[in-house]
């Protein structure tokens, strides 16, 4: 076992040293040679090494460097050297965090992040919170709570009887609301399009003025960081309309929530935390491996209400079990990643993460601008929307961009207009790997474009 957990922890190591001198995304050579897993289902044992041998050397190549310094797409960063390591770690414990008394080490972990993370994001102390997959879960599991607070208020018990005759609610989402809102709104029972849209304005903000009359059990979904622009709602305004109607207030902050632990941004979240949930993102900016997001609930009873379990099988207790305020019982111990990365960063490593990557995104866009080309938003946060030219030209950059492999950045259709986002969201982003990329942008986009 020693063998072969050093041979793939070297593995490991060379794979991510090789990050800086490779190409961004995978070559078509190396996605081919994919077609060597194909092969039927063994009979007989291959050896253990044999097996890390064959994806090593066929899948490696043909990953994309999402761990790396160049890769701009998704709003997603890399794995801190810390979570990584801690990772394996957790790996080797191997424990099933689902509840306190089985496995203490991990659900103390999960404890101690949330109180940092509420005294990070200076939200209030008596949140609960669900370490979950992502921004999804998230916002499935801070909705399934509101969806039982409200009802519960109106006489109607949701998780025994279900939606079938329960009170209405009402669902407010503003025009630029992320599309796995819906996602989670459909499987709550809420649905995907039974929703009201508030219009935005030019920076994809939801406008506080078009807020229809709020009346009745009322989930308003706000967003702090729109996907394409960075721009956060007016959670202030927002909030008070609400408070005077008793509607709820979630708060996706997939990777905007982060914004709040900078005092050069935090201007932007002014009345966030009047909100009554939140989603956040690790796997984003904080910068841990995937999967990893968390849901935060001022009414910490409301979400364990909605996931609390009991079996006469599960030991009861009275310290806190993670699987009370997550819809999964059997988890892994997400929160030891990020309890890592807070660990060692400390609030000021988190606050320069958050600076650094956001001067890098205002980098990017003076030097488009000062090569002639136009940037579509204005930079608030760590987004980047750049034309050059028409659709097809710039949709032919973009192509060009990722082909050539110096940088990987996706492209987007925002407000009718297409542009190539650049998301500046990794630990591993040095201002060197900014000039060249922005070189290589700029190369690419005047041989495309004339
Ligand atoms: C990324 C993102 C999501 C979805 O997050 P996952 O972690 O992919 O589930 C939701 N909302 C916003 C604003 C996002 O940026």
């Amino acid at each position: 076992m020693r063998e072969l957990l050093e041979d793939t922890a070297q593995r490991a190591i060379s794979y991510l040293d090789g990050l800086g001198s490779r190409r961004v995304a995978p070559s078509a050579k190396a996605i081919a040679e994919l077609a060597k897993l194909d092969e039927p289902l063994a009979d007989k044992l291959t050896t253990a090494e044999q097996t890390i041998e064959l994806l090593d050397e066929v899948c490696s190549p043909a990953t994309m460097a999402m761990a790396g310094r160049r890769f701009f797409g998704f709003v997603i960063g890399g794995a801190l050297p810390v979570t990584l390591a801690a990772n394996w770690l957790a790996g080797a414990w191997d424990q099933n965090s689902g509840l306190y008394t089985p496995t203490p080490a991990t659900a103390r972990l999960e404890e101690i992040a949330l109180d940092w993370l509420l005294d990070l994001f200076n939200l209030p102390a008596e949140c609960g919170g669900a370490f979950v997959t992502g921004a999804t879960m998230a916002n499935f599991s801070a909705l399934a709570a509101a969806r039982h607070a409200l009802l519960k208020r109106a006489g109607w018990n949701v998780e025994a009887d279900g939606l079938f005759g329960a009170p209405p609610i009402k669902v407010i989402v503003g025009a630029e609301a992320h599309p796995t809102l819906f996602k989670s709104l459909g499987l709550l029972g809420l649905g995907r399009n039974r929703v009201y849209r508030v219009p935005v304005d030019s920076a994809g903000r939801m406008r506080a003025d078009a807020l229809p009359p709020l009346s009745g059990p009322t989930i308003i979904c706000v967003q702090a960081g729109n996907v394409n622009t960075g721009a956060f709602d007016p959670f202030a305004e927002i909030c008070e309309r609400a408070h005077a109607a008793d509607a709820w207030v979630h708060v996706d902050g997939a990777f905007g929530l982060w914004a709040t632990t900078s005092a050069a941004t935090l201007r932007l979240t002014s009345g966030l935390a009047n909100a009554h949930s939140w989603a956040t993102d690790f796997h984003k900016w904080l910068n841990v491996p995937y999967d990893s997001g968390l849901a935060l609930v001022r009414d910490a009873d409301a979400l364990r209400a909605a996931m609390a379990i009991t079996a006469e099988y599960l030991p009861t207790s009275s310290f806190r079990n993670p699987s009370d305020f997550t819809p999964e019982l059997s988890r892994r111990a997400r929160g030891v990643e990020v309890w890592a990365a807070l660990r060692s960063l400390g609030r000021e490593g988190v606050t320069e993460l958050i600076e650094r990557n956001c001067r890098q995104a205002r980098r990017f866009a003076e030097g488009l601008v000062a090569a002639g080309y136009k940037v579509l938003n204005d930079v608030v946060l760590n987004q980047v929307l750049v034309s050059f030219g028409d659709a097809e030209t710039t949709n032919r950059v973009i192509a060009a961009v990722q082909t050539d492999g110096t940088c990987w950045c996706g492209g987007t259709v925002w407000q009718g207009q297409t542009a190539m986002r650049i998301s500046v969201s990794s630990w591993a982003t040095t201002d060197t790997d900014v000039e060249r990329s922005l070189d290589a942008i700029v190369r690419i986009a005047r041989k495309h474009s004339d």
